[in-house]
């Protein structure tokens, strides 16, 4: 994805450069946090990405973020989504029934309790994101909408079809302030192949696709000339070579951070991110302070690494 990054500056213009000027004088911060499920890096750089690409060219990018948790979906998107690790919120693997969601919330669900007039939006289709299955759900019921799909009944590839469907018209035209997607079907793909297959190359440009319907959804609303939109895009953990993850090698532990907007510092960064810092990223944007997080504001502001 980095090659075509200079090629695709033309793209990022119509998204990012006209709102840069507008961002100064005070437009209402929105956010919408993109997951996809799986991602290694390296096979990120291969795949042909030019919504990505586009994004992280004009926006902060780092491919050697790091997971710090185990390198499974239950702890990994909970660790994104709450800003906390799993000494904390407690979910060590898909089993999401010893969760202390309820002290250390998914951060929609903070964005409510703390800022309740602002819309908040989920749509999910791996079952315990948004529902009960397996102890969870991670995303309380609490948040304005919460659309939930089953990747697990349908297959992932038409389930976040599905889901891509539903967020476009939700972002279209409702009053969104905070915003998760989820796109399981890379890693479901990898699974099923390895991890350097032509099906999960194409199963990430299918997700960088989808990440350009739900950007042109966002262009499309009547108030965006008024809205400063933050686009964070991450991973929940990368795979080792067979296509498993589960395990603490580099290519299972390293993630991608991807922020793009208007409030963004450009650039790329000598500490990588963790993925925490995902959720505490989202919160600074809307202006809601959480010192209390292991997770940090990462790409709002100044290059410099923060102190350990
Ligand atoms: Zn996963």
């Amino acid at each position: 994805m980095l090659l075509s990054r200079l090629v695709t500056l033309a793209v990022l213009a119509v998204f990012v450069l006209p709102v840069h000027a507008r961002a100064q004088t005070g437009h209402e911060p929105r956010v919408l946090v993109i997951g996809i499920d799986g991602v290694r890096v390296d096979m990120l750089a291969r795949a042909e990405t030019p919504t990505l690409d586009s994004l992280s060219g004009a926006g902060f990018f780092s491919d050697e973020a790091k997971t710090r948790v185990r390198t499974v979906s239950g702890p990994g998107w909970s660790s994104m989504l709450t800003g906390v690790r799993t000494d904390k919120h407690g979910v060590d693997s898909n089993n999401f029934s010893g969760n202390r969601y309820a002290e250390w919330p998914d951060f929609l669900t903070r964005v409510e309790a703390e800022r309740p007039e602002l819309g908040t939006f989920a749509v999910l289709d791996w079952p315990p994101l948004g529902t009960t299955d397996s102890g969870g759900p991670l995303i309380s019921d609490g948040i304005d909408v919460k659309l939930n799909f089953d990747g697990e009944t349908d297959g992932y590839g038409p389930a976040d079809a599905e889901s891509v469907e539903a967020a476009v018209e939700h972002l279209r035209t409702a009053d969104v302030h905070a915003a998760f997607v989820y796109l399981g079907n890379p890693d479901v793909v990898s699974h099923e192949t390895d991890s350097f297959s032509d099906e999960y190359r194409a199963s990430i440009e299918r997700a960088d696709a989808q990440t350009a319907e739900l950007l042109d959804a966002l262009r499309a609303r009547p108030g965006y000339d008024d809205e400063d939109w933050l686009i964070l895009v991450s991973t929940d953990h990368g795979r080792n070579d067979a296509g498993g993850h589960g395990g603490q090698s580099p290519s299972e532990t390293t993630i991608f951070f991807l922020a793009a907007g208007p409030a963004v510092s450009p650039g790329r960064t000598d500490c990588p991110p963790e993925i925490v810092d995902v959720a505490a990223t989202a919160l600074a944007h809307l202006g809601i302070v959480a010192p209390e997080l292991d997770g940090q504001p990462r790409g709002l502001g100044p290059r410099g690494c923060a102190p350990e």
